[in-house]
């Protein structure tokens, strides 16, 4: 059984306003295929070999019940940033937007300093660039962000190459994340070779699935975070299951992303309780999928994207 939903974001995100997909039924319980519009059918194999798995097969048993996650504030002003922090249902560690094009780096300064206003001494606070500065814009901005924020978990992201990532690693004392520089099943082991990060953010569409991600992760040996695609709560389970199932999960993940979307197509959405995700096997209900239901041109879209994609050889 499959069904293609169409569901408009809240703000938009990575230029575009809607998401969508298809979910697909199997003996294992739900799965969800929504490799973003601009991808070209080999590059969306994996997403579907994600579906597939979450569908058929289920996912290995998780080593824990629940997993922490952060809140996302957005390049904003101050004021909000507080708020946002503040709504963010116990979230202990918070991750901020910096770089942003067309702000100053004081701008960044007093959102971070508003954020660990709001979080408290003992919360977490990492920075996302987004690949936004330069080497040099980078390791300058690190030192004066870290002390912003009385202490950086970690930067995520602050150049747009691999190549610069590592640059900056050996400049800077803080943490360094790869984001961005991890798309493909590939990528993860050139951020390895290259000691380009201390810490790989890992998605499970678009790497092939939770158990290609946790060969990933025991390949790389690096620390992982869990990050979402901007997905419903049936992809966003994926990821809380990756996360549960990693032998070690020593940052809070971020997939508390559901928020951003305008409705959802389970009952009960996976939102953060107390900072964490429960682990959790959520079902799509005709009932929740109702008005996000895709209309038939973008349905024929999407049968067609999956026609072509399931016939390209299996990756993995
Ligand atoms: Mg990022």
């Amino acid at each position: 059984m499959t069904e293609v939903f169409s569901i408009p974001l809240t703000t938009r995100f990575r230029g575009i306003g809607v998401r969508e997909g298809v979910l697909l039924r199997g003996d294992a319980g739900w799965g969800e295929f929504s490799p973003f519009l601009e991808y070209d059918d080999p590059t969306a194999a994996p997403w579907w070999a994600a579906a597939l798995e979450a569908a058929d097969e289920g996912w290995p048993d998780p080593v824990r019940d629940h997993v922490p996650v952060n809140v996302t504030v957005p390049a904003c002003d101050p004021a909000r940033a507080h708020a946002i922090v503040l709504a963010s249902h116990g979230c202990r560690t918070a991750k901020v937007k910096v770089a942003e094009r067309g702000q100053t780096l004081a701008e960044d300064e007093a959102r971070l300093e508003a954020v660990r206003d709001a979080l408290g001494g003992d919360g977490l606070i990492r920075v996302d660039a987004n690949g936004g500065w330069s080497v040099d814009d980078a390791v300058a901005a690190i030192g004066v962000l870290d002390r912003a924020a009385r202490g950086l978990e970690y930067v995520e992201q602050p150049t747009v190459s691999v190549e610069d990532l590592a640059l900056v690693r050996r400049r800077v004392r803080v943490p360094i994340a790869a984001d961005e520089s991890i798309r493909r099943a590939e990528d993860p082991y050139r951020v390895r070779d290259l000691e380009a990060a201390d810490i790989a953010v890992l998605k499970v569409q678009p790497l092939g699935g939770v158990r290609a991600c946790l060969r990933i992760a025991e390949d790389i040996g690096l620390p992982v975070v869990v990050s979402s695609a901007i997905e419903t709560s049936i992809g966003i389970a994926a990821g809380v299951a990756l996360a549960a199932a990693l032998p070690s999960l020593e940052h809070a993940c971020g997939l508390a992303t559901v928020q951003l979307l305008a409705g959802d197509v389970v009952d009960r959405s996976l939102l953060p309780v107390d900072g964490a995700l429960p682990v959790s096997r959520p079902e799509v209900t005709m009932q929740a999928l109702g008005s996000w239901r895709a209309a038939p041109d973008r349905a024929e879209f999407w049968a067609e994207r999956l026609r072509r994609v399931r016939s390209l050889p299996t990756p993995g």
